[in-house]
């Protein structure tokens, strides 16, 4: 499949490379990654990394601003598993389009499409993409797509990470001489602003009977802390493995767009199921959701109180048997 999207990419001048709205490292990453590649082994090719970035992750690298012959260009479009969620670019007028994904499906929207919900990220991809056809990356490629993956798989802890992970990246290291040690700092260097966010979402979390942990945090809030709506979100992987809590979630106050912004978590019972029932979805461990209403989100507390509550019971089936 990968020499046949490269078969693609060989095809057009002109390419955009676009991926899901409300960046992360690995979406930018990948996007990043992927352009640099192929103009490092297609100099005479004109490739976009397109969507609205964040100073956040400018040490990934550049994006860039399309605006060129959509009738006569490929659109490729990472780390998205369905049409809503691609930022800045209008699917139908391109000339092709080319979808890498490790989301569960969703839909098809492109016209070729490599979902592979195995992988630990769409960085992963990348990288295997790269070693699978006649792609030549640099370090600095290799750099970047590592950043993503690690933070994909929250440094390995996800269970997202397989042997197939450890074997690419272990190649890559390798093969690219990679100093990962002196790569972190940018990724996980945060403000102590943030970090007193920290302490107030842990010192507000409530826990449900059946274990959901979840944060408030209202613009107010934000507004005392001095920090932006993106930094609760930046924080829940930072919850895993309390004993009282099996799902936990942030709600932050959105008031720019009107909504509430919630990022989700698991150690166990699938939550990406229930995001979609609020305006959201993810992985089955790592989710998001979108609501406008206090309401709902309330209501998504119960229906994930009660996922908890059959993960505990089938758990204790288990162990009775
Ligand atoms: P986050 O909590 O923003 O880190 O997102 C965790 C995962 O859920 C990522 O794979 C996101 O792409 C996905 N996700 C976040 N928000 C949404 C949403 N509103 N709709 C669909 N997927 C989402």
């Amino acid at each position: 499949m990968f020499k046949k999207i490269l078969k693609e990419i060989k095809k057009y001048d002109s390419i955009v490379i676009a991926r899901h709205i409300g960046v992360d490292p690995d979406a930018m990453a990948s996007q990043v990654g992927l352009r640099d590649a192929i103009l490092n082994t297609f100099p005479e090719k004109k490739v976009y990394a397109v969507g609205t970035g964040g100073a956040k992750f400018s040490f990934l690298g550049k994006l860039d601003h399309f605006d060129g012959d959509y009738s006569k260009t490929l659109l490729i479009v990472l780390d998205t598993p369905d049409r809503k969620r691609v930022d800045s670019a209008d699917i139908d007028n391109f000339a092709y389009t080319i979808k890498i994904d490790h989301h569960p499906f969703m839909e098809k929207f492109c016209d070729l499409e490599l979902v592979d919900d195995k992988a630990s990220s769409a960085c992963e991809l990348v990288m295997r993409m790269i070693y699978d056809t006649k792609l030549e990356a640099t370090k600095r490629v290799m750099e970047v797509l590592y950043l993503g993956l690690v933070s994909d798989t929250n440094r390995f802890m996800f269970n997202n990470s397989s042997y197939t992970t450890f074997d690419i990246v272990s190649k890559v290291i390798k093969d690219y001489n990679l100093d990962i040690s002196s790569l972190y700092s940018p990724l996980y260097m945060r403000p102590l602003a943030e970090m007193r966010l920290f302490g107030y979402m842990s010192e507000s979390m409530q826990v449900t009977d059946y274990g959901v942990g979840y944060i408030e945090v209202s613009d107010e809030v934000l507004k005392k802390y001095g920090v932006d709506v993106a930094s609760s979100g930046n924080m829940i992987n930072n919850f895993n493995y309390i004993e009282e809590v099996l799902v936990w979630l942030a709600i932050t106050e959105d008031t720019k767009n009107g909504i509430f912004k919630i990022n989700i978590r698991s150690r166990g019972p699938v939550i990406n199921t229930i995001a979609e029932k609020y305006n959201g979805g993810g992985h089955k461990l790592a989710s998001g959701a979108r609501v406008t209403i206090k309401e709902d989100a309330y209501k998504l507390i119960d229906d994930l109180n009660e996922a908890c509550r059959k993960y505990i019971e089938e758990l204790g089936d288990i162990n009775e048997d």
